[in-house]
């Protein structure tokens, strides 16, 4: 029997990539989207860490879930070495509340503008909150270590990826595609910790 994990967010990029690898992993599990359950209700992501916007998440979108099921929260984001760790937990509103992606890559370039090429490294970070229905709360972590390129390149991915060279690679991840990106991203990462939970001991 295929179970529903439903997806506590309201971002087209992130579920495609969700359902791109739970597909892959062959798990009687199959990711529904907010919008089954009538919509990502409106969160207020002010907790501060990844792990605690995460929650909040979760916790929103139990409310109009059904009482047996399962949710699962993406809070991720972009730490970049020479910014003290911003944008972190404000990636998606670094330009301002609302921001397109581009906007905030075009700040976030304008930031980094007189820093050298050894020092522009920064850091995806993905934390996923996965609640049953017994109110079980999992958390899973994923990070990919890499650089800021001077300028957007590549048509792939979404928010910060045509900036971010992941290390090994001399192509952005909007360059790498999906494939390439899902094996080595932050969100991979940290969906390969759930897979193995959802497996559960041999
Ligand atoms: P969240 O939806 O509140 O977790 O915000 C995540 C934000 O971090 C996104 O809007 C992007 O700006 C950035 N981000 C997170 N994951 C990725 C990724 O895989 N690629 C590019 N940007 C990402």
């Amino acid at each position: 029997m295929t179970r529903t994990i439903y997806l506590a967010t309201g971002n087209a990029h992130k579920l495609r990539e969700f359902q791109q690898m739970f597909a892959a992993a062959a798990l009687p599990w199959k990711v529904e989207g907010a919008a089954a359950l009538g919509g990502m209700p409106p969160v207020d992501e002010n907790a501060g860490t990844f792990s605690g916007n995460a929650l909040l998440k979760a916790h929103a979108l139990q409310k109009p879930a059904p009482k047996d099921a399962w949710v699962l929260a993406d809070d991720s984001g972009l730490e970049v070495t020479a910014l003290g760790g911003a944008p972190g937990v404000h990636s998606a509103r670094y330009a301002g509340v609302g921001a397109k992606d581009g906007a905030n890559t075009e700040k976030l370039l304008h930031a980094l503008e007189i820093i050298p090429e050894g020092s522009r490294s920064a850091r995806f970070v993905c934390v996923l909150a996965l609640r049953g229905p017994d109110d079980a709360e999992k958390f899973f972590e994923g990070d990919c270590r890499g650089r800021i390129g001077r300028v957007p390149s590549g048509g792939g991915g979404f928010g910060y990826d045509p900036v971010f060279f992941p290390d090994g690679f001399d192509k952005t991840f909007a360059e790498l595609g999906d494939d390439v990106k899902n094996k080595i991203s932050h969100r991979g990462q940290a969906l390969r910790k759930l897979f193995i939970h959802l497996r559960g001991p041999d």
